[in-house]
């Protein structure tokens, strides 16, 4: 039979288990790595309490940013947005957690910074929409396909942080 200490420390797994988890692909974006925001980005889903599944830097081939893109072409700033985002490194993110497509969009805000509220990724650090630093899935279904469209199986890790029994009672 488990101690009690052995129950408070594993339930929230087993509860969390029970939920809804979801994956969401988050993506620092060009201009982001070139600014020296890396660490103030993934700072802020770190914080949060999210589960960091993968992370690369990344050059993104064209091919790539077409089908991440996808739902995107033919629109007018579309091969802008390619070249935007091939134009050099990025780092890529895999993060899981119950709601978390949702709430990262929140953090992230708005795709135009200039509407994205302050305390917001994009309200904080952003002026324009053709760059705006992050991207993040926009669904559940979505984040399952764009994390295994930029991660390899073995590129993601199953753990668990030191400060799990913390985040949920
Ligand atoms: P989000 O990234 O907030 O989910 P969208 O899916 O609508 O936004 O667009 C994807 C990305 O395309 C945006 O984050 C932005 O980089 C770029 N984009 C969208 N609209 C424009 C625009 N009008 N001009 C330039 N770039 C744009």
């Amino acid at each position: 039979k488990p101690s009690t200490r052995t129950t408070r420390i594993f339930l929230p797994h087993l509860v969390a288990a029970m939920e809804e988890v979801e994956e969401t692909y988050i993506m620092v974006k060009p201009d982001g790595v070139q600014r020296g925001l890396v660490g103030e980005i993934i700072s802020r889903f770190e914080k949060k309490g999210f589960l960091l599944k993968g992370l690369k830097l990344f050059q993104c081939p064209k091919e790539l940013a077409e089908e991440h893109y996808k739902d995107l072409k033919g629109k007018s700033f579309y091969p802008k947005l390619i070249d935007y985002i091939t134009s050099g490194p990025v780092v890529s993110m895999a993060w899981e957690g119950v709601g978390v497509v949702a709430s990262a969009r929140k953090l992230i805000g708005a795709t135009n910074p200039l509407q994205a509220e302050p305390g917001t990724i994009r309200g904080d650090l952003a002026v324009q929409t053709g760059r705006n630093v992050v991207h993040g899935s926009d669904s559940p279904e979505n984040g399952k396909r764009e994390v295994a469209l930029w991660f390899k199986e073995g590129e993601l890790c199953e753990w668990i942080p030191a400060q799990a029994p913390w985040l949920r009672e």
